[in-house]
């Protein structure tokens, strides 16, 4: 991989790899753009095969937090951190000098919990360094948050493809009931929506269908049921070309990351069956606000006023797709890059005046 070369073709400001013998460390921190404030990502650790492929990752999800942040709407930028290391292999030690890495930027970048980092793990982190989000408990967590934002979302998609803002009597299809499923089940409950729901664990079926009367149906039944909205809200990868036959559902709306198996064969593919597909990094941005009010004094009707930014920020996008004949996923990414360019050029101005 030519490194200078990767870097500007994706955009990245900044990239620091960071090093130490004793504790011995090994981690990446990549800031992709910081034009609308701090690039907040959260710290995976992981066993990766080799350094490009871990290097590739904080490189692809850094930019990803960029567009995330600029379509939600608050003054942060994209990064991300990767520490390349068995789970086994973590210390406290280790993650102390991760977070006197994180502190030489000075703010720069800002950090959270991802794949293998515990909330303990951020608290260790944060004894060296004040940049972190997700210690401070008062948000109650971001499921609540992102759920509603996916159930705006929903709202959004429903006004868009049928003109109506009546959810009454709609059937969705929800894959995965845990934090943010569940509540998103609630909001549904609550509009008279009937539910069909899935998950590996029978635990969560039944509570969900006691709580809701939602109909169970089995994990892989769940994709071609004929429904109006299918919900993903428990794994990535879940829209692929195996799965993309079978749905009937003209909308995809749910809160899992990563949905799409590949971006542009699958955007395509929806596109084929008129399936009207809500990116997921706009959709479920609600956890993202809740952090990042965490990290201004959290405001609990501060956060659930920006959730609502989700809803106007999906129509506009189905708007771009629409009116430029392009998929819905490469629509967020230009209203992402047109509001960080508006920001740059009104900071050139401020600078010229
Ligand atoms: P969670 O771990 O609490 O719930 C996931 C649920 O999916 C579990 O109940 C699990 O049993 C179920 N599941 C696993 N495999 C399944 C399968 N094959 N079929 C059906 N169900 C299956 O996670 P969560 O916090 O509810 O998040 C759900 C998704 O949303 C994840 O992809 C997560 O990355 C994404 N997300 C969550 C947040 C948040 O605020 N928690 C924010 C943004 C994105």
């Amino acid at each position: 991989m030519l490194l200078f070369e990767t870097v500007r073709e994706m955009g990245h400001e900044q990239v620091l790899f960071c090093h130490g013998k004793n504790p011995d460390i090994k981690a990446i921190i990549a800031i992709h753009n910081t034009s609308l404030g701090p690039a907040m990502g959260a710290t995976r650790l992981f066993p990766y095969i080799n350094e490009e492929a871990a290097l590739k990752d904080a490189l692809r999800l850094s930019r990803g937090m960029t567009y995330k942040a600029a379509c939600a709407n608050i003054p942060a930028g994209g990064g991300k951190a990767v520490i390349i290391a068995n789970p086994e292999n973590k210390t406290d030690e280790m993650l102390r000098a991760y977070g006197r890495f994180v502190d030489s930027l000075n703010g720069r970048f800002i950090t959270g919990q991802d794949v293998n980092i515990t909330p303990q793990d951020v608290r260790t982190i944060s004894k060296e360094t004040k940049y972190v989000v997700g210690v401070s408990e008062k948000s109650g967590g971001p499921a609540p948050i992102t759920s509603l934002g996916v159930f705006l979302g929903i709202k959004a998609a429903v006004e868009f493809r049928w003109q109506s803002k009546r959810l009454d009597g709609m059937k969705v299809a929800v894959q995965g009931l845990g934090n943010v499923g569940k509540n998103l089940c609630r909001h549904l409950h609550e509009h008279d929506i009937k539910l069909f729901v899935s998950d590996v664990d029978p635990a969560k079926t039944e509570e969900v269908k006691r709580l809701f009367g939602a109909t169970v149906v089995e994990p892989d039944e769940i994709y071609s049921l004929d429904v109006d909205i299918f919900a993903p809200c428990a794994l990535g990868g879940i829209i692929n070309s195996h799965t993309i036959p079978l749905l009937q559902a003209p909308i995809i709306a749910g809160a899992a990351n990563n949905q799409l198996g590949n971006e542009q064969i699958h955007s395509q593919m929806l596109a084929e069956k008129d399936i009207l597909y809500s990116p997921d990094y706009v959709i479920n941005a609600g956890g993202l606000i809740n952090v990042y009010n965490e990290m201004i004094g959290y405001d609990e009707e501060k956060a659930f006023k920006q959730v609502h930014n989700i809803y106007d920020t999906l129509l506009a996008i189905f708007d771009i797709a629409k009116q430029q004949g392009i998929h819905t996923n490469d629509a967020a990414k230009r209203l992402a890059e047109d509001r960080i360019m508006n920001s740059q050029r009104s900071h050139s101005k401020a600078i010229a005046a």
